[in-house]
């Protein structure tokens, strides 16, 4: 089906940040399959694991014990801190199985029907109650009758929160930087409050590290960043490294209300997608990846910042490790097709935002090599507006040039 605006571009193989075309022309990649290729293209140990556990068994079911599985659940509890994990196939799938176990975990405590709260410009997924969670109308329209029990308050506004909090709140749930949304960060000290305020309420809070976590904002997880510990976490994009798997985890205290016969799913976690996700995991660690998102996402960002002082058309420059927004002036999808003929592959974030995604092996040298073809991308528009082909590249509006 007719579902998605596709890039005029075929992508056939890949190695690290590189990818190629059907023509053999290489892009490099800094979109990773929209934050999923944590280890960038084809890589060995993920060839090689792969390629056994194929040989070995895909799939079996959950109606058996998976010792895959049972590694990756040790090794997710123990790096997040929180205590058991639910198995899918997506990061839809993991936010739906959260409001689940949120309104189970209130209706076990004689409490139903109770309301999420989200936060506007929120994206949590296209399933319908993953739709009704998202605090954006767009993606919205069309799906009535939509679940209700959902709220949004605008990110980062406290007042808004807790005058939006009442006895029927069961749970806020939020993203630790929202990444469809616009790349907006959740400030720290916002992210410590609304922890303190769902301690001081019995509310749970959810965080959909769907696309901050394993490590793309440079540690494990973004929560790490505020100090705080979420009641149930939600993780699926960058956790396969391009094998489908989402994981939602929960505090025991939250978990025991998923009890048997309660929530299922019949690809969840199944040999294949844990051994990638164990993948990921064991190179994340023994490639020390989180120091290499750390130190590349700097010098992204100032890269960028110093882009931003020559080219006014940047107006903001924000991200955390390897989730980086540029906000323009102008429209992004012009500069977006203008990197791409210039073997750039880069993102947008709402129309006005460009959002860079390379993989977590990305090296200094592939983002300076980056950070050249934006500027020159910015150096033609400017040209061209110069001489009098203004809006060849943007939307003809000239502000900021
Ligand atoms: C992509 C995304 C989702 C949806 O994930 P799918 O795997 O496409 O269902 C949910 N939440 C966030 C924060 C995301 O970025």
């Amino acid at each position: 089906m007719n579902t998605y605006a596709r890039f005029p571009l075929t992508l056939v193989r890949g190695k690290g940040a590189r990818v190629w075309d059907d023509q053999g022309q290489a892009y490099l990649d800094f979109i990773s399959g929209i934050a999923v290729n944590t280890l960038g293209h084809a890589h060995p140990k993920m060839t090689e694991a792969l390629t056994e556990q194929a040989a070995t068994m895909l799939h079996c079911s959950n109606l058996f014990h998976i010792p895959k599985q049972q590694q990756l659940a040790e090794l997710l509890t123990r790096l997040s801190g929180l205590d058991a994990v639910f198995f899918c196939n997506s990061g839809a799938e993991a936010n739906e199985g959260a409001i689940k176990l949120a309104r189970k975990y209130f209706h076990d405590r004689g409490l139903p029907g109770r309301t999420i709260i989200t936060a506007t410009q929120s994206f949590h997924g296209r399933l319908l109650a993953t739709l009704s969670a998202t605090g954006q109308d767009k993606v919205k329209t069309g799906f009535d009758p939509l679940p209700t029990g959902f709220a949004h308050v605008p990110l980062n506004d406290m007042a808004a929160l807790k005058q939006t909090v009442n006895d029927d709140t069961a749970a806020i749930l939020l993203e630790p930087l929202q990444g469809e949304g616009g790349v907006n960060i959740a400030q720290i000290d916002y992210l410590q409050a609304v922890r303190q305020l769902c301690d001081e309420r019995g509310l749970l809070l959810i965080l959909d590290e769907v696309q901050t976590g394993i490590g793309r904002c440079g540690t494990m997880f973004a929560f790490e960043q505020a100090d705080i510990v979420p009641d149930i976490l939600t993780l699926a994009k960058g956790l396969g490294g391009g094998v489908a798997i989402g994981a939602m985890l929960a505090t025991k205290r939250v978990a025991t209300s998923f009890g048997q016969g309660t929530h299922g799913s019949t690809f969840g976690g199944n040999p294949l997608a844990c051994t990638a996700a164990l993948t990921v995991l064991d190179v994340i660690e023994s490639e020390q990846l989180l120091a290499n998102v750390q130190q590349r996402g700097e010098q992204l960002q100032r890269g960028l910042q110093a882009l931003a002082d020559r080219h006014p058309v940047i107006r903001d420059v924000r991200g955390q490790g390897l989730l980086i927004g540029a906000e323009l002036s102008i429209d992004a999808a012009p500069l977006i097709a203008a990197a791409r003929a210039h073997g750039l592959l880069i993102l947008m974030a709402g129309p006005h935002v460009l959002r860079f995604l390379p993989p977590l092996n990305i090296t200094a040298d592939e983002v300076e090599t980056a950070l050249a073809i934006v500027d020159t991308i910015l150096k033609n528009r400017t040209l061209e507006n110069g001489t009098s082909r203004a809006g060849a590249l943007g939307n003809g509006t000239g502000e900021g040039t």
